[in-house]
């Protein structure tokens, strides 16, 4: 048995190994035929039990070429981080372990490694220290479990116990959010019980931002949705002037910052999210711009116990200790222990390490958007973080380039529509990227948009 899973998992490392090293010499997109092959998982269930190095090899044979090359250096599609190296070899100890991150008494590595993560994401990102942090499966999930802190806070305030009594009869919650909230952000709403089409749009500048002075009067129970990193332009909401104007009113202030939020932790781009910490909740991903492994999302909530009470689980066999069980702030209760790779790719990096990388990225942004402008195309935002949206023409000939871009395969990035335009949008966001990456895959773009238009 020992023997036999040491052989497994040496074997599994080695084909990891190898996956990874030619992650760069391979096309981003998979190929046609390796898609195609994916046809051969579909068989009936099988009658016996197969051996795990055949299982292994056939997850490897098919499914290895049939991925797209996200954790590698020339992927700028949607906002996608890498694995650090660190949080990767972290994730397969605590794919070992195994361990349930449900309560101290299950695992007091996971509860203990997550305690030192908490401690040092808001340092990092410099949020009150005293905040809760929840472990969530990715800023949608994270939004939703800051927002159960914030729905249970504002109506606690008026005297009503959302856990206990639900939303018929509540008081009902005014919610305020940007016309360029994120998609997912609506969803969480729904899911919420305070609907997405209830909510007050207020109007957005022409880089997505929230503008604060068109917010309405608010009065009641409140909760003001802002957003640090607009998933096309990198925009990022006036959120001092917004916790000014709500907080006046006695509002929750929630901040959406899957990837923006992380340029509080680099100095050079602070400025951009200057005073965010006034906010009441935040959400971000991990599996972004700190470059963990999929999943991982966190739920920063600056009075715990409000998160607490909205997620309160009582039973009698259920642990009752005075330490932070992680499962009190959490909608889950048996979970995977995120907070490891967190810990990892911290430890790792360092506060200078994850200042870089952010920093990188942001240098990175602008060589594109510089090296797009001087070949014609056009930027159409004002690269401040790592987003670029850009176009090659009109509508047909920019979907065109971006098809070209996608088959080339020497990068990859995906459409979007900015302000009613159809454009290409470049997100800059892995640890392995470098700069001749981003020559070759600016000279890969200019090619293809090149050949593309000379054929228009
Ligand atoms: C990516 C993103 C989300 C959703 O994050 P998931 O990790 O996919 O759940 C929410 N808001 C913003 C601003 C984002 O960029």
């Amino acid at each position: 048995m020992t023997a036999s899973i040491r052989n497994l998992l040496t074997q599994t490392a080695d084909r990891a190994a190898t996956y990874f090293e030619t992650l760069d010499q391979r096309r981003v997109a998979p190929t046609p035929d390796a898609v195609a092959r994916l046809d051969e998982l579909d068989e009936p269930l099988p009658e016996a039990p197969t051996s795990a190095y055949d299982v292994l090899a056939m997850l490897d044979g098919i499914g290895s070429p049939a991925t797209v090359a996200s954790a590698g250096n020339r992927y700028f599609g949607f906002v996608t981080g890498g694995s650090l190296p660190a949080a990767l070899a972290a994730n397969w100890m605590a794919g070992a372990w195994d361990q349930n991150a449900a309560f101290r008494v299950q695992s007091p590595i996971a509860a203990k490694i997550e305690d030192v993560a908490m401690r040092w994401v808001l340092d990092v990102l410099r949020l009150p220290g005293t905040s809760a942090v929840s472990f969530a499966t990715g800023a949608t999930m994270a939004n939703f479990t800051a927002l159960v802190a914030a729905r249970h806070a504002v109506l606690a305030q008026v005297g009503w116990d959302v856990a206990s009594d639900g939303l018929f009869g509540a008081p009902p919650i005014t919610v305020v959010v940007g016309e360029e909230a994120h998609s997912t952000l609506f969803r969480v709403l729904s899911l919420l019980g305070m609907g997405n089409q209830r909510v007050i749009r207020v109007p957005v500048d022409e880089q997505g931002r929230m503008r604060a002075e068109m917010m309405p009067e608010l009065s009641g129970p409140t909760i003001v949705c802002a957003q640090a990193g607009n998933v096309n332009s990198g925009g990022v909401d006036p959120i001092a002037d917004i916790c000014a104007r709500a907080h006046a009113a006695g509002a929750w202030v929630h901040v959406d910052g899957a990837f923006g939020l992380w340029a509080n932790a680099a100095p050079a781009r602070s400025h951009l999210t200057a005073g965010v910490d006034a906010a009441d909740s935040w959400a971000t991903d991990a599996h972004k711009w700190l470059n963990v492994p999929y999943d991982s999302g966190l739920a920063i909530v600056r009075d715990p116990q409000s998160l607490r009470a909205a997620l309160r689980l009582t039973a009698a066999y259920l642990p009752q200790t005075d330490s932070r069980e992680p499962s009190q702030f959490t909608p889950e209760v048996s979970r995977r222990a995120r907070g490891i790779e967190v810990w990892a790719a911290l430890r790792s990096l360092g506060r200078s390490g994850l200042a870089d990388l952010i920093e990188r990225n942001c240098q990175f942004a602008t060589m594109f958007a510089d090296g797009l402008r001087a070949a014609g195309a056009t930027v159409l935002n004002d690269v401040v973080l790592n987003q670029v949206v850009v176009t090659f023409g009109d509508a047909e000939t920019t979907r065109r380039v971006m098809t070209a871009i996608q088959q080339d395969g020497t990068c990859w990035c995906g459409p979007t529509i900015w302000r009613g335009q159809t454009a290409v949008r470049i997100s800059v966001s892995s640890w392995a990227t470098t700069e001749p990456d981003v020559e070759q895959s600016l000279a890969a773009i200019v090619r293809v948009a090149r050949e593309v238009r000379s054929y228009a």
